[in-house]
This record gives C-alpha cells, structure tokens and sequence, in this order.
C-alpha cells in the first residue's frame, strides 16, 4: 500500500516537472529558436529558407519537374531504369535551412524535433504512410549507434508510426558492420562499400512475407543506403517498399 502510494506520488512531480518546463520554456522554431504558438513548428521567417517538394513531380522517385507535365508522366531516369522501389518521397531539398534542420536533429542532440519533422515527412507521404503494413528505418551501425545515442531515421519512424497507426519495427534491419562516409564515392564504390553490409533481422524475417513497407531515412542521397535496404527486404519477402525521407539532394551529380 505504501509502495503504491509513493510509486504515485512519485509520478505526480515529473508531470509537474514537465508543465512548469512547458511554461517556462515557450515552443520554439525548429530551426532559429523564435518563439512559436506550437511545438515542432517553424516560425514565418524559417519558413520560406526551406525548399519544400511538391507537386509536379515523378510519381515514381519523387523528383520535382521544373515544368507542368502531365499527370502520371515518369521522369527520364524512371523511364531508362525503373527502380527497384515502388515510390520514393522526400518532404524538403537537402540544402540551405532544409540542410541545417536535418543537421541539427541528428548531430546535436536535438531528438525534440522528431515529431514536428516527422509531421512535415507525413504531408509529404501520406499516401505511402495510407498504404504502409510496417514503417521501418534505416538502421545504424552499434558502434555509431553507441556514439550518436540515437538512431534518427528510428525516431522518425516512430513518430510516424504514432501519427498513422501503422507499427514501426525499429529492429527489423541490421548493420552488421559500419560503414564508411560515402559521401565522394561514386555509384559503384558506394554499392560495394555497403555489400553485404545490411540484412533483416532473422528473428523479425517472418514478419515482413507478403507486406508492404516503409523505409524510414534522414536523407536520400544516390540511393544507395536505401538501395542496400531494399534488396535485404525484398530478399525476405516483402512485396512492395516504398521510401520516405526528410530531405532529399534533388541533383546529386551537382552535390
Ligand atoms: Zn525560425
Ligand atoms: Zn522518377
């Protein structure tokens, strides 16, 4: 009785703790700290520093088209080589403020922004999060895992999985080992750097026959991270995947 009492009473201050931090502590814009009505939002001058996609663009990969085109129109990369994904979308251009909001949320310890961030991936993929069996995110290596004390791409994916529903499975992938910066290295050197390098958890493997997911990333660069996950889930079974990311580099050939 008395445990009980106390393991109440003990709950009563930490809520307490949180009002009071609430009130002392104004909602803050995600990426300039300007006092704003909610949490996880920007306020109107971080607004327009973010290059935010949208419609037109290629209903396959999720390139904006700089010019109308008509509806369901792939764009020449789709057409050449249709990817192995079914849709990929991203809901900022890595660059300017875009990049600073995804640098800031997975170097600086700023886990807070997963939700509101998580609300912009969600405007940006609500038809694949509507069409989603399981969210999955890429995964990071124990060892940077262990430095970094988060896996970003898991906190969105969280997030997201508590805006739509859908069950996340934070575990379902594995680096098995870490790999190096692929940032310089060219298609090819990227896909060997990450052969072999990311499976499906065996003990989740009978979760994914016959699903559809959707992979969880910070950024989409080359493709190739994502790309790696996608053949270990295909591999296993699942029958259609589809990416969502925070930002993605519109011209990677330019980056
Ligand atoms: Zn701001
Ligand atoms: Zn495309």
């Amino acid at each position: 009785m008395k445990n009980l009492a106390l393991g109440r009473l003990s709950a009563i201050p930490a809520q307490l703790a949180r009002w009071s931090l609430d009130m002392l502590l104004p909602p803050r814009c995600m990426l300039c700290g300007e006092t704003v009505a909610e949490p996880g939002r920007l306020c109107a001058g971080c607004w327009p520093m973010l290059d935010f996609i949208a419609e037109p663009l290629c209903p396959c990969c999720g390139t904006p088209f700089t010019l109308p085109v008509p509806a369901g129109m792939l764009c020449g990369a789709c057409l050449a080589k249709p990817p192995r994904y079914r849709r990929a979308r991203a809901a900022l251009v890595y660059g300017g403020g875009g990049r600073d909001l995804v640098l800031r949320f997975k170097r600086a310890d700023r886990t807070d922004l997963a939700r509101g961030l998580a609300d912009l991936m969600a405007r940006a993929g609500a038809a694949l999060l509507q069409d989603a069996d399981l969210i999955v995110p890429v995964p990071l290596h124990r060892g940077r895992l262990w430095r970094r004390r988060y896996n970003q791409s898991a906190l969105l994916a969280q997030a997201l999985a508590r805006r739509s529903g859908k069950p996340a499975i934070p575990d379902l992938l594995q680096r098995l080992r870490p790999t190096p910066s692929l940032g310089g290295l060219g298609r090819q050197e990227r896909r060997r750097a990450l052969a072999g390098a990311i499976r499906v958890n065996p003990v989740r493997r009978e979760l994914l026959r016959g699903k559809s997911v959707l992979l969880i990333d910070d950024v989409f660069t080359t493709g190739a991270t994502s790309g790696a996950c996608l053949r270990a889930l295909q591999q296993a079974g699942a029958t259609a995947v589809d990416i969502l990311t925070l930002a993605r580099v519109v011209r990677p050939e330019l980056v």
